[in-house]
């Protein structure tokens, strides 16, 4: 048997109705897997900044990084003005534990008009993100400069990451979970005809990670600019299966991606480093609808599956997802953002019952 120690950060809002629902999955899991799990409670966020002074305690970053194999984070409020001293505790988290991949898989049920069945792996570290900015005067007005780098150690990395999500992905639909995809296939996304040094850079290191003998044989590339891409993947989202992309692209493909399916409440997501992966639903705190047992836990169970898989447990991972599928296939106990009348408690019961 092996044991996996799993921090849990709730964090605000309905964080705190859906991390516990993360917590009953793992442990609601066939014994015949062999799986074990403890359980360290851990504090982020809002109120955990109004308790301690920090968003993210020191306390939490070491008991993940010293005693856990991974972690489902739920979501956290920011206040709506600046407060002094407040920054966002998951940016933190993923600097400090160089969690430098972020994956969003976006699934529909099988049964919807178009289905689709897409994962966005966004390079997490670098691009304009790396806040490098200056503005200055000239004698027609500011100018306001920003740095895009892009490095071949970061694009090698993430494009090795992403072949190896699409032959996982192809596991997972040998183990039984349908999909309306037959092969694995990358698509790597760049803006090189403009761009030719930086996003040349991303597409010709992805290239060369993909052409790595592992990957060879069984996964397909392709390439896709950036702005044909988001026509595509409107019009004909059922033809993506692994999408990598830099950091910027990355971000916007991803949120546009999930509005693809319905619901935030739909749409997992994991932060991912060398060894150690963070679930994360893709929804915040949602203040609108906390404290009433109505948040949609399925995002966040998906992200419970989606941690296991980066923990190597993908069979683990398939029952999760095919329980989830079931659910929302049958329809018959939905939350309601997906038009249903079942409570988070009820929608998580079937869940667990079709494990
Ligand atoms: P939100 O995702 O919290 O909510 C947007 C809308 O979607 C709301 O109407 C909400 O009720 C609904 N929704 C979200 N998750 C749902 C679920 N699981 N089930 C059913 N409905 C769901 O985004 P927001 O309202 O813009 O932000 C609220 C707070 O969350 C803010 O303080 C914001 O800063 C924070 N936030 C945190 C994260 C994060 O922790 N990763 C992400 C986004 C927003
Ligand atoms: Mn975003």
């Amino acid at each position: 048997a092996r044991t996996l120690r799993i921090g849990l950060i709730p964090g605000d809002g309905i964080g705190k109705e859906v991390i516990p629902a993360g917590r009953k999955i793992l442990e609601a899991l066939p014994a015949s897997l062999k799986l074990k799990f403890e359980f360290v409670d851990l504090k982020a966020g809002f109120e955990a900044f109004e308790q301690t002074g920090a968003a993210l305690p020191e306390k939490t970053v070491e008991i993940l990084k010293n005693e856990c194999d991974g972690a489902l984070f739920g979501a956290v409020s920011s206040p709506s003005k600046a407060v002094k001293g407040y920054s966002s505790p998951i940016v933190a988290l993923r600097k400090r534990l160089d969690l430098y991949a972020n994956v969003r898989p976006v699934k529909s049920v099988m049964t919807a008009k178009n289905p689709i069945d897409m994962v966005i792996v966004r390079e997490n570290t670098e691009d304009v993100y790396v806040k490098e900015e200056k503005t200055y005067d000239t004698p027609e007005g500011k100018v306001a400069e920003a740095i895009k780098r892009i490095s071949e150690k970061a694009s090698f990395r993430i494009a090795t990451m992403a072949g190896e999500i699409a032959l996982r992905r192809q596991k997972i639909r040998d183990s039984g979970v349908p999909s309306i995809h037959k092969s694995p296939m990358v698509t790597i996304t760049h803006k090189s005809n403009v761009l030719s040094q930086t996003d040349g850079l991303f597409r010709s290191t992805a290239r060369e990670a993909l052409a790595a003998h592992k990957f060879a044989s069984s996964v397909g590339v392709e390439e896709q600019i950036v702005d044909s891409m988001v026509y595509k993947l409107f019009r004909q989202p059922e033809t993506y299966d692994v999408i990598v992309a830099p950091n910027f692209y990355g971000d916007i493909l991803s949120d546009g991606a999930a509005a693809l399916v319905g619901s935030l409440g739909l749409v997992p997501s994991a932060n991912v480093g060398e060894g150690f992966a963070i679930g994360e639903p893709c929804h915040g705190s949602a203040p609108d609808i906390m404290g009433q047992d109505i948040a949609n836990p399925i995002a966040t169970l998906r992200s419970v599956a989606l941690m296991l898989e980066f923990l190597d447990e993908e069979v683990a991972a398939a029952k999760i997802y095919s329980a989830v599928d079931a659910n929302l296939e049958e329809g018959r106990l939905l939350s309601p953002d997906l038009g249903g009348t079942a409570s988070t408690t009820q929608v998580v019961e079937d869940i667990l019952r079709r494990l």
